[in-house]
């Protein structure tokens, strides 16, 4: 076939954007046999109870659609669990839907809220899907910056970024790319925001339970007067090291949960019915699951962030998640895009570039984002690597 080169075919709103740069590293780590420490996503092994229940439903021929918002089985689950641990209300038959990921739940929440030309606040720096999500949806991403120290709101920033054509803001605790976790006074002034000029919050919650020095994870919606304009969205993927089974949810209020099931039926008709009945079985792991789960991650957390630091690197300790954002800019003078292909062919270590989770490309030149989600033997090779990439380039 010909290649009349993108112009030529694509709608005007998909030239808006570009392929994620996050897969696309994904692709040139696998080109180069590079480890990936680039997407976010775990090399070990998931909970067996969980991998059981997945292969049980599938021997049991449970191949067909589920209904299309979510088994009844695993929206009690999730509301059980919303409960417990948000501390939200959420009613299973009318306040939950189950989708192919908290991606999709985030694409159909912004298409069935907000109405076209409406504005989206996206606080930067953002996992990089939500600008699309906006664009797909024909609503205009609108930038605020976190202030770099401890990554928290510039609040009078943020106030100006509040208008009347405001539709909603994208809220993410803990922070993919920075780790940063918001705490009540944070939320609080969203929460403000929102009520004073009528707009809805969406929730990015799915690293909910990867925190860190005994932080605790609030959920937007739990605050007063937040339940009835908070979309909150999570998933199995991070807490149960699940990222390929595409199960997440959102949990809304009936009017609003009625559009996101409208556009949620034409978009995917169902997440994987397998995969939903493993997911009220990983619903029911003990405490000692989501214990084991942060505590792990932690000492990959200081691990890397410590070699990172060695090796020449400026690195912040993450609050949550599983990534670091690492400044490059005594190591070498590159730019981000450039230094992460580099170090993906020659030290055989995928990163992403960090300018890909700014609007304000510039403040991410210096910066690359490396994912910790791997066993220690994986992360001890890239770090090695790391190190003497690092010592060539000086010397
Ligand atoms: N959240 C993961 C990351 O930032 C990737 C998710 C995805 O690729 N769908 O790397």
């Amino acid at each position: 076939m010909t290649d009349k080169g993108e112009g030529s075919r694509s709608s005007k709103r998909v030239q808006l954007f570009t392929e994620s740069v996050i897969r696309e590293m994904t692709r040139l780590a696998d080109e180069c046999g590079a480890i990936n420490l680039a997407q976010g996503m775990p090399d070990f092994e998931a909970p067996s109870r969980v991998k059981a229940a997945a292969t049980k439903a599938i021997m049991e021929d449970l191949n067909q659609y589920e209904t299309t918002w979510g088994s009844a089985g695993l929206r009690e689950a999730i509301a059980e669990k919303a409960l417990r641990f948000n501390r939200i209300q959420a009613n299973p038959e009318t306040d939950v839907t189950v989708t192919c990921g908290s991606t999709e739940a985030m694409t159909v929440s912004i298409i069935a809220t907000v109405d076209v030309g409406g504005e989206v606040i996206i606080p930067e720096p953002f996992y990089e899907n939500y600008v699309p999500a906006t664009i797909i949806a024909g609503a205009k991403p609108r930038h605020v910056k976190l202030s770099e120290e401890g990554q928290s709101f510039d609040e009078e920033e943020l106030k100006a970024a509040f208008s009347s054509r405001t539709k909603a803001i994208i809220v993410n605790t803990p922070n993919n790319p920075s780790g940063k976790v918001l705490n009540k006074d944070e939320l609080k002034l969203v929460a403000d925001l929102c009520a004073d000029y009528d707009a809805i919050a969406i929730t990015d919650e799915i690293y909910e339970h990867i925190i860190y020095d005994g932080r605790k994870h609030i959920s937007l919606a739990s605050l007063d007067g937040m339940s009835d304009r908070t979309i909150t969205i999570s998933g199995l993927s991070k807490t149960y090291s699940v990222t390929g089974w595409r199960v997440g949810y959102a949990i809304a209020a009936k009017e609003i949960t009625n559009a996101i099931r409208k556009v949620h039926d034409y978009t995917t008709v169902c997440a994987p019915t397998p995969f939903q009945k493993a997911g009220i079985e990983a619903l029911k792991l003990p405490q000692s699951h989501y214990t084991r789960l942060a505590k792990e991650y932690q000492r990959r957390r200081d691990f890397v962030v410590k070699s990172l630091q060695n090796i020449g690197f400026r690195a912040a300790s993450p609050e949550g998640a599983y990534y670091v954002l690492a400044d490059f800019s005594s190591i070498s003078a590159m730019d981000d895009t450039s230094f992460a292909r580099n170090l993906t062919k020659n030290a055989k270590v995928a990163a992403v570039p960090g300018s890909s989770f700014y609007a304000h490309r510039e403040m991410g030149r210096s910066k690359v984002r490396f994912s910790f989600a791997k066993r220690d033997q994986t992360l001890r090779e890239a770090m090695n690597r790391l190190n003497r990439f690092a010592a060539k380039l000086r010397s």
